[in-house]
């Protein structure tokens, strides 16, 4: 099969052709139809993932049809449509059987752990537990783009933020996180400020549904234009970049007893930001993670997308080749243009 290929880290991966991927007996094999480029994967390229070994193919938020199944899988078989959370569980350690395979202690990354979807196939492990069928309506592009920042999003703003209708929500960065963020927010019914530095996110960010947004490079403190806005401050922000800057404004901007959720990966030279710690004590405040979301949680978040409440397909930006994934994997710390980024020709 044809897949990108990288030999060491930093170096410009190249499309190679590479034995085709047989499934393990509890996975399967996957013909990958579409599959979306994330910042995950420029910093697993540039080496900032521990996990991947070399040589590697990046990869992780896709959509395909089964093509083959291990002997072992009881729920797929051939010719089923599938995507896949960016986390995939073992099944058997304590955090899967408490139902949080999100955390598990074995994950399944395609992309990280394993070889992943820039390419014509990709290998899937315990597919009974990791697969997600697809709704006939929705189209593979669209399946791609939920994966990795769309659920990621979802479980931020619906399970971890518990954001309830009336409630303010802040959201600092509106790349493919952050706008995904927006839109589910203002589907709950909370009332959402985004904040960038860029003028056209910040537009797409009011048409998904934003009520007010900040432009981070005209205002003097972030934090207090929140404030200002929201009337005391968020009951939940998000840091959807991964930056100690948005990090910290979004703990600042925080009203009593308010959620701050870490959305935007931390690493390398970020990884140990400073946070505003007095204020965590002194107004009770609450620091959470989000690191993807359980295949078992995508029901809900299915059915508001069928019901038209939730629309990810707004916040596709341009689809591309496989041989033009190379570029724009390794160009994706320059943030050009609006939107998510999927491979749909292989
Ligand atoms: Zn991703
Ligand atoms: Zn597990």
């Amino acid at each position: 099969m044809k897949a990108v290929v990288y030999e060491a880290f930093s170096a410009p991966p190249q499309i190679m052709t590479v034995p085709d991927p047989t499934p393990e007996p509890h996975g399967v094999v996957v013909k990958v139809m579409a599959t979306g480029v994330c910042r995950s994967d420029w910093h697993g390229w540039v080496g900032h993932d521990t996990d991947i070994q070399l040589p590697h193919v990046p990869g992780h938020e896709l959509a395909g049809i089964v093509e083959a199944v291990g002997r072992d899988v009881t729920k797929w078989k051939a010719g089923d449509r599938v995507t896949v959370p960016f986390v995939g569980g073992c099944g058997a350690c304590p955090e899967c059987h408490s139902g949080n395979h999100q955390v598990c202690d074995r994950q399944f990354q395609p992309g990280f752990t394993h070889w992943g979807s820039f390419a014509e196939y990709v290998s899937l492990h315990r597919a009974d537990i990791n697969l997600v069928r697809l709704p006939e309506t929705m189209d593979f592009t669209t399946a791609a783009s939920l994966g990795c920042r769309f659920v990621t999003s979802f479980r931020a703003v619906v399970d971890q933020g518990k954001t309830s209708a009336g409630q303010w929500v802040a959201v600092h960065g509106c790349g493919g996180v952050g706008l995904s963020a927006i839109m589910i927010a203002n589907a709950v019914g909370a009332n959402v400020v985004a904040v960038d530095i860029a003028e056209d996110k910040l537009a797409l960010a009011r048409a998904l549904g934003a009520v007010a947004t900040v432009n981070a490079s005209k205002v003097g403190e972030v934090a207090e234009a929140v404030i200002e806005i929201t009337r005391g401050g968020a009951h939940v922000s998000l840091d959807a970049l991964g930056h100690p800057t948005t990090c910290f404004n979004s703990i600042s901007n925080l009203r009593k007893r308010g959620k701050h959720v870490q959305v935007g990966l931390m690493l390398a030279e970020n990884s140990t930001p400073a946070i505003p710690m007095s204020r965590v004590i002194a107004n009770e405040l609450e620091i959470l993670g989000s690191h993807g979301m359980q295949a078992h949680r995508y029901d809900a978040m299915m059915e508001m997308i069928l019901s038209g409440k939730l629309a990810p397909q707004k916040l596709i930006g341009r689809t591309i080749t496989l041989e033009q994934s190379i570029d724009a994997l390794t160009t994706m710390d320059r943030f050009e243009g609006t939107g998510v980024t999927v491979v749909t020709e292989f």
